[in-house]
């Protein structure tokens, strides 16, 4: 029997090609696993009549651990996310998104190594909106004006940003542990506590009581404007940064343009039964089936999957020979390179076949990474 089971839902767009590319390269560290692979999305709509069909969803929890690639969301058909839903369904309350230079990657800054810890379920992506004209948002802007003194103008349309003792309290204990885990030193709590007494000052109260669990981690704050101009002026400062969702996925963005953008940015939701992994990009359409997207994060997501599931040393062999394959610069796709239409870029699939025979190197006989 093999030691791991894990669901693998290729994805669309790009997906089949960057999770093809990130299985063989997985498959070559020599960690026994055994796949099950389950598509979703758009394609299955036919067949299941759900984009997330039951038996996808029975699968990641019955393995425990899964890793997709990305899937299209399509805009105003009224098709609900399958990113967003699996992250509802399994609560995974944490993305973890890792943001580090790897030398040879274009970009204005060096020695880069940050993680950003995004809140997945609560702020405003929780969802709970009112339509501008509704009966219903008529009705709540009334009652606002009854309940809080502050007339909201009747042709507004309203999202609620709800955060909880208890949403706060389980991401920050996951950002503390996995920074203890992983010989981390800081953690840095982001928000708006000036402004939103209630929501992102409940979050850092929150934050502070539970960072006294954790003597052996330093801990600050930062008000999420701050935070944006220092990672841009000197983000070697900081090290772990605890989000809340809106902040969290704006900030990551800007965090993986600080160390070569989303080829390169891997992410993991987290919840208390079931880790998923999947690289931060989407399906990027338009180089569909074309062999030309870059696979690395996907790659890199699978080495977040392999320390996951214990199998950190064949996790540290693939982070190494993918920073190899970057450092050469050879076997790299178009965005690597220095001119998006140079003609020596490869296409996805040769930047997997230059990964497993980088795992084969030994050591010395690579660049320094
Ligand atoms: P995108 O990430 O697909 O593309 C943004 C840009 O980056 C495009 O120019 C694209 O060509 C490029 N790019 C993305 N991945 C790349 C890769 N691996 N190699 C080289 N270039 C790459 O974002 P988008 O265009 O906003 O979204 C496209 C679709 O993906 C939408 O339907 C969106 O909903 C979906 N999406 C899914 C996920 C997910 O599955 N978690 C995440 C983001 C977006």
């Amino acid at each position: 029997m093999a030691r791991h089971t894990i669901t693998l839902i290729p994805g669309d767009g790009v997906g089949p090609e960057v999770s093809e590319a990130a299985r063989r390269v997985i498959d070559a560290t020599a960690v026994d696993i055994d796949w099950e692979v389950h598509d979703a999305g758009l394609g299955v709509m036919e067949q299941y009549g759900d984009p997330l069909p039951p038996h996808v969803l029975e699968s990641i929890r019955r393995n425990r651990v899964a890793i997709k690639g990305p899937l299209t969301t399509p805009v105003g058909t009224g098709i609900r996310s399958v990113n967003v839903a699996l992250r509802r369904e399994l609560d995974l309350y944490a993305l973890l998104r890792p943001c580090k230079s790897y030398p040879g990657v274009r970009s204005r800054y060096d020695n880069i190594d940050l993680v950003v810890v995004r809140e997945n379920t609560e702020d405003l992506y929780a969802g709970i909106e009112f339509a501008e004209g509704d009966p219903g948002t008529l009705e709540l802007i009334d009652d606002i004006e009854r309940l809080g003194g502050r007339k909201i103008r009747s042709d507004a349309g309203i999202s609620i940003k709800p955060i909880s003792i208890f949403g706060t309290q389980r991401v920050f204990r996951f950002g503390f542990e996995w920074a203890e885990a992983n010989g981390r030193h800081k953690v840095t709590a982001v928000h708006k506590a000036n402004i939103m007494k209630h929501t992102d000052g409940l979050w850092l109260r929150t934050a502070r009581e539970v960072s006294k669990e954790f003597p052996r981690i330093e801990f600050e704050d930062r008000i999420v404007d701050n935070m944006a101009m220092q990672l841009v002026q000197k983000p070697e400062m900081y090290d772990v940064m605890v989000m809340p969702n809106l902040y969290g996925d704006i900030l990551s963005d800007l965090c993986a343009g600080l160390t070569g953008g989303l080829g390169l940015a891997p992410g993991a939701n987290i919840g208390d039964e079931v880790a998923l992994f999947e690289a931060t990009h989407g399906s990027a359409p338009k180089y569909a089936g074309l062999n030309k997207a870059n696979p690395m994060a996907m790659m890199l997501s699978g080495v977040l999957m392999l320390r996951h599931i214990g199998e950190a040393a064949a996790g540290d062999r693939l982070e190494q020979a993918i920073a190899r394959v970057i450092a050469e610069g050879r076997s790299v796709t178009y965005d690597m390179k220095p001119e998006r239409d140079d003609p020596t870029a490869v296409g996805t699939s040769q930047v997997a076949d230059a990964v497993i025979e980088a795992l084969g190197t030994p050591p010395n006989r690579g660049p320094e990474i």
